[in-house]
């Protein structure tokens, strides 16, 4: 019921990469997807990202062509590590910061570990560029050791000098990403057949009920279809992307706020559309049953 592309290879078609950011506490990694929701300048919207929803997109030029890149925007790498465990791959691409003047820590070893564990190209983000302290040359060798050998070296890993705080560099982030996806990666999905993908946050809200924020990972979602996500199920009444602007459809690795669904599903959890409202109850009903019979067996034990 969930996993692979449906069809014929040559009707895939090129998605955009969805990127993690991960890295050591008080490096910069909630400053970095501020500083970048803000920089999103392609897409022409005064004012940048304005609503938080856990994921955003960005466009960026890369080669004289507009290219897009999708952001996991939670805080710290619980998403990363939830959805790993949950055995789904999440994300595409790694950016690791690290702090110049602070170079590499623990959490930098444990963060670039999981990337590695995972199969995921990582690129490095050497942050706080602007700091009198900051010695990018120095987290450049440290990363070396690691098996992380910058491209200026003659390895193949990305490193760009950028201060999250001064928005210094974040193109070069940006073109970064891409690059190290263009090189490493065929990242093609189907968009024509039932969407698919991952709950990324969810919440109650007061006035609008369960709120999902989803990624497509492939089909295509649109308004009225009926969807599974965990344990919830329900039509999608609307969505909504990180402008606040309704969404008539999503399409591979775009992020999105889904309402009207029947309950919060859990971070990490996968959502599925199926033939009709019926069909949903059903598998959400069988679904949960499924984790009760589980959870009872694992007490058992
Ligand atoms: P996180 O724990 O990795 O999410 O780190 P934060 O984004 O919360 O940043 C930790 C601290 O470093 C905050 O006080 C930020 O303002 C500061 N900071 C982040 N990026 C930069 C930067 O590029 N330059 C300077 N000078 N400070 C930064």
């Amino acid at each position: 019921e969930f996993g692979e592309d449906e069809g014929d290879e040559s009707e895939w078609q090129v998605r955009p990469p969805v990127v993690t950011v991960m890295g050591h506490v008080d490096h910069g990694k909630t400053k970095l997807l501020d500083a970048l929701r803000n920089a999103n300048v392609v897409a022409g919207e005064a004012g940048g990202i304005t609503q938080h929803i856990g994921a955003y997109q960005v466009a960026t030029e890369v080669d004289g062509s507009e290219r897009k890149i999708t952001f996991i925007d939670t805080p710290g790498h619980e998403a990363f590590t939830a959805m790993r465990a949950r055995g789904s791959q999440s994300s595409d691409i790694a950016v690791l910061v690290v702090a110049a003047d602070d170079g590499v820590m623990p959490q930098t070893v444990e963060a670039l570990n999981h990337a590695k564990a995972a199969g995921v190209p990582i690129v490095v983000a050497v942050n706080k560029i602007d700091k009198p302290e900051a010695d990018p040359t120095k987290v450049r060798g440290q990363l070396t050791e690691y098996g992380l050998v910058p491209e200026e070296y003659g390895g193949d890993t990305m490193f760009v000098d950028v201060s999250a705080k001064s928005g210094l560099n974040l193109e070069g982030l940006l073109e970064a990403i891409v690059l190290t996806a263009d090189a490493s990666l065929d990242l093609r999905a189907n968009p024509n057949q039932d969407a698919q993908g991952l709950v990324i946050e969810a919440h109650l809200d007061r006035g609008r009920g369960p709120v999902a924020t989803i990624l497509v990972q492939r089909g295509t979602l649109r308004v009225g279809d009926s969807i599974v996500a965990g344990p919830a199920y329900g039509r999608v009444r609307a969505m909504l992307d990180e402008y606040g602007n309704e969404l008539d459809e999503a399409t591979p690795s775009r992020p999105a706020m889904v309402l009207g669904l029947s309950a919060v599903p859990g971070a990490g959890q996968n959502f599925i559309v199926v033939e009709d409202d019926r069909m949903a109850r059903q598998i959400a009903e069988k679904r949960e049953s499924r984790e009760r019979a589980a959870m009872q067996a694992k007490r058992r034990v």
